[in-house]
């Protein structure tokens, strides 16, 4: 990791904070005294979120084949869709 602001690589955590599952670190750059937050994310529930995330994007592909499929039927029927 770098500083963000000097891109120095002398940087020291001087304090950590674990909200829910995550944890918070502040950094202090020893070069040029910047500080700044990171934010650690638990590895399993990253997985699962993204796991979700394109479980979702399937249920979506499908209710959107499920509404072409509608149309199609409704048009046959003499509908207007
Ligand atoms: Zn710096």
């Amino acid at each position: 990791m770098k500083c963000p602001t000097c891109g120095s690589e002398k940087i020291k955590i001087y304090r950590s904070t674990s909200c829910e599952d995550n944890i918070i670190r502040r950094r202090l750059c020893e070069n040029c005294g910047h500080t700044w937050n990171t934010v650690e994310i638990d590895m399993d529930q990253w997985n699962s979120v993204t796991r979700s995330f394109s479980k979702m994007k399937y249920i979506i592909s499908q209710l959107e084949a499920l509404v072409e499929e509608m149309k199609a039927k409704i048009l046959k029927l003499g509908g207007t869709v």
